[in-house]
Protein backbone atom coordinates (compact mmCIF):
# COMPACT_ATOMS: atom_id res chain seq x y z
CA UNK A 1 0.00 0.00 0.00
CA UNK A 2 1.73 3.06 -1.00
CA UNK A 3 2.33 5.67 1.61
CA UNK A 4 2.86 9.80 0.71
CA UNK A 5 4.80 12.08 3.28
CA UNK A 6 3.43 15.82 2.73
CA UNK A 7 5.66 18.21 3.99
CA UNK A 8 4.44 21.74 5.59
CA UNK A 9 6.99 23.86 4.68
CA UNK A 10 5.45 27.14 5.73
CA UNK A 11 5.41 26.10 9.34
CA UNK A 12 8.21 26.33 11.08
CA UNK A 13 7.62 23.21 12.42
CA UNK A 14 7.99 20.77 10.08
CA UNK A 15 5.12 18.51 10.05
CA UNK A 16 5.03 14.84 8.59
CA UNK A 17 1.64 13.63 7.65
CA UNK A 18 1.58 10.15 6.50
CA UNK A 19 -1.53 9.27 4.48
CA UNK A 20 -2.13 6.04 3.53
CA UNK A 21 -4.26 5.52 0.19
CA UNK A 22 -6.17 2.59 -0.70
CA UNK A 23 -5.97 2.13 -4.35
CA UNK A 24 -9.28 0.28 -5.10
CA UNK A 25 -11.51 1.48 -2.30
CA UNK A 26 -12.92 -1.42 -1.46
CA UNK A 27 -10.30 -3.71 -2.14
CA UNK A 28 -8.12 -4.32 0.74
CA UNK A 29 -5.42 -7.18 -0.30
CA UNK A 30 -6.67 -8.08 -3.50
CA UNK A 31 -5.36 -5.98 -6.29
CA UNK A 32 -6.95 -5.51 -10.27
CA UNK A 33 -5.38 -5.77 -12.82
CA UNK A 34 -7.36 -2.84 -14.78
CA UNK A 35 -9.22 0.32 -13.13
CA UNK A 36 -12.82 -0.91 -14.38
CA UNK A 37 -12.32 -4.55 -12.67
CA UNK A 38 -14.49 -4.53 -9.62
CA UNK A 39 -15.88 -6.21 -6.65
CA UNK A 40 -19.45 -5.53 -5.56
CA UNK A 41 -20.29 -5.71 -1.45
CA UNK A 42 -20.70 -9.82 -1.56
CA UNK A 43 -16.70 -9.92 -3.03
CA UNK A 44 -18.34 -10.68 -6.60
CA UNK A 45 -15.96 -9.14 -9.51
CA UNK A 46 -17.87 -7.58 -12.38
CA UNK A 47 -16.88 -5.42 -15.23
CA UNK A 48 -17.93 -1.42 -14.83
CA UNK A 49 -19.28 0.52 -17.35
CA UNK A 50 -21.10 3.70 -18.51
CA UNK A 51 -24.33 4.11 -20.11
CA UNK A 52 -25.15 7.38 -22.13
CA UNK A 53 -28.04 9.13 -20.22
CA UNK A 54 -28.83 10.52 -23.41
CA UNK A 55 -28.35 7.47 -26.24
CA UNK A 56 -28.16 4.49 -23.70
CA UNK A 57 -25.02 3.37 -25.41
CA UNK A 58 -23.23 1.35 -23.03
CA UNK A 59 -19.05 1.48 -22.77
CA UNK A 60 -16.51 -0.32 -20.93
CA UNK A 61 -14.66 1.78 -18.33
CA UNK A 62 -14.52 5.51 -17.95
CA UNK A 63 -14.64 8.20 -20.38
CA UNK A 64 -16.06 11.85 -20.54
CA UNK A 65 -17.72 11.50 -24.10
CA UNK A 66 -20.23 9.36 -25.34
CA UNK A 67 -19.01 7.90 -28.93
CA UNK A 68 -22.27 7.30 -29.90
CA UNK A 69 -23.88 10.62 -29.09
CA UNK A 70 -20.90 12.75 -28.36
CA UNK A 71 -22.78 13.89 -25.20
CA UNK A 72 -20.16 15.19 -22.73
CA UNK A 73 -20.19 13.96 -18.85
CA UNK A 74 -23.33 12.68 -19.32
CA UNK A 75 -23.10 9.10 -17.94
CA UNK A 76 -23.72 6.68 -15.30
CA UNK A 77 -21.78 3.65 -13.82
CA UNK A 78 -23.69 0.44 -14.27
CA UNK A 79 -22.57 -3.13 -13.56
CA UNK A 80 -21.90 -4.78 -16.68
CA UNK A 81 -23.17 -8.64 -17.47
CA UNK A 82 -20.62 -11.67 -16.99
CA UNK A 83 -21.99 -13.44 -20.09
CA UNK A 84 -21.88 -12.17 -23.70
CA UNK A 85 -21.07 -13.85 -27.59
CA UNK A 86 -18.25 -13.77 -29.24
CA UNK A 87 -18.13 -10.99 -32.25
CA UNK A 88 -14.78 -12.22 -33.48
CA UNK A 89 -11.37 -13.59 -32.17
CA UNK A 90 -7.44 -13.75 -33.28
CA UNK A 91 -4.96 -16.72 -32.49
CA UNK A 92 -2.22 -14.96 -31.58
CA UNK A 93 1.30 -16.93 -31.87
CA UNK A 94 3.96 -14.62 -31.01
CA UNK A 95 4.06 -12.24 -28.10
CA UNK A 96 5.94 -10.68 -25.19
CA UNK A 97 8.62 -12.64 -23.93
CA UNK A 98 7.37 -15.35 -21.09
CA UNK A 99 3.57 -14.89 -22.48
CA UNK A 100 2.36 -18.44 -23.05
CA UNK A 101 1.31 -19.12 -27.25
CA UNK A 102 -0.88 -20.06 -28.51
CA UNK A 103 -3.91 -18.01 -27.36
CA UNK A 104 -7.10 -16.45 -28.18
CA UNK A 105 -7.43 -12.78 -28.30
CA UNK A 106 -11.47 -12.16 -28.42
CA UNK A 107 -13.83 -8.80 -28.58
CA UNK A 108 -16.91 -10.21 -27.26
CA UNK A 109 -20.50 -8.63 -26.99
CA UNK A 110 -21.72 -8.39 -23.36
CA UNK A 111 -25.34 -9.08 -22.48
CA UNK A 112 -27.01 -5.80 -22.16
CA UNK A 113 -24.62 -3.85 -23.64
CA UNK A 114 -20.99 -3.30 -23.75
CA UNK A 115 -18.12 -4.47 -26.09
CA UNK A 116 -15.29 -5.98 -24.32
CA UNK A 117 -12.05 -7.48 -26.05
CA UNK A 118 -10.15 -10.09 -23.20
CA UNK A 119 -8.47 -13.70 -23.93
CA UNK A 120 -10.69 -16.25 -24.00
CA UNK A 121 -9.56 -19.40 -22.11
CA UNK A 122 -10.36 -23.18 -21.21
CA UNK A 123 -10.32 -23.74 -24.62
CA UNK A 124 -8.54 -25.28 -27.07
CA UNK A 125 -6.65 -22.47 -29.54
CA UNK A 126 -8.19 -24.16 -32.64
CA UNK A 127 -10.86 -22.70 -35.29
CA UNK A 128 -12.62 -25.50 -35.46
CA UNK A 129 -13.15 -25.43 -31.69
CA UNK A 130 -13.82 -21.66 -31.37
CA UNK A 131 -17.38 -20.60 -33.30
CA UNK A 132 -18.58 -17.29 -33.87
CA UNK A 133 -21.47 -16.16 -31.86
CA UNK A 134 -20.21 -18.56 -29.40
CA UNK A 135 -21.92 -17.95 -25.29
CA UNK A 136 -19.25 -16.99 -23.05
CA UNK A 137 -18.85 -15.90 -19.65
CA UNK A 138 -16.81 -13.48 -17.54
CA UNK A 139 -14.62 -15.24 -15.38
CA UNK A 140 -12.24 -13.46 -12.70
CA UNK A 141 -8.57 -15.04 -12.05
CA UNK A 142 -5.25 -14.25 -10.95
CA UNK A 143 -3.78 -12.47 -14.15
CA UNK A 144 -2.00 -15.76 -15.24
CA UNK A 145 0.27 -16.34 -12.26
CA UNK A 146 2.90 -12.98 -12.40
CA UNK A 147 3.43 -11.37 -9.54
CA UNK A 148 5.12 -7.86 -8.94
CA UNK A 149 7.75 -7.16 -7.46
CA UNK A 150 6.36 -6.88 -4.06
CA UNK A 151 4.56 -10.52 -4.79
CA UNK A 152 1.38 -8.59 -5.30
CA UNK A 153 -0.89 -11.17 -7.32
CA UNK A 154 -3.59 -8.97 -9.79
CA UNK A 155 -7.07 -10.35 -10.65
CA UNK A 156 -7.72 -9.91 -14.40
CA UNK A 157 -10.79 -11.18 -15.95
CA UNK A 158 -10.69 -13.63 -18.91
CA UNK A 159 -13.91 -15.25 -21.09
CA UNK A 160 -14.41 -18.87 -20.98
CA UNK A 161 -17.33 -20.73 -23.05
CA UNK A 162 -20.60 -21.11 -21.58
ZN1 LIG B 1 -24.75 8.82 -26.07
Amino acid sequence: MPLFRLVNIKSTNIQFLNIKTNMSNQNKDIYTAASYVKRDAKDNFYLSGLKCIKCNAIFLDQRTVCANCFSKNQFNEIKLSNTGTLYSYSIVHRSFPGIEVPYVSAIVDLDGGGTVKGNLINIESKPSKIKFDMKVKTVFKDALGRKDKEGNSYVSYFFEPL
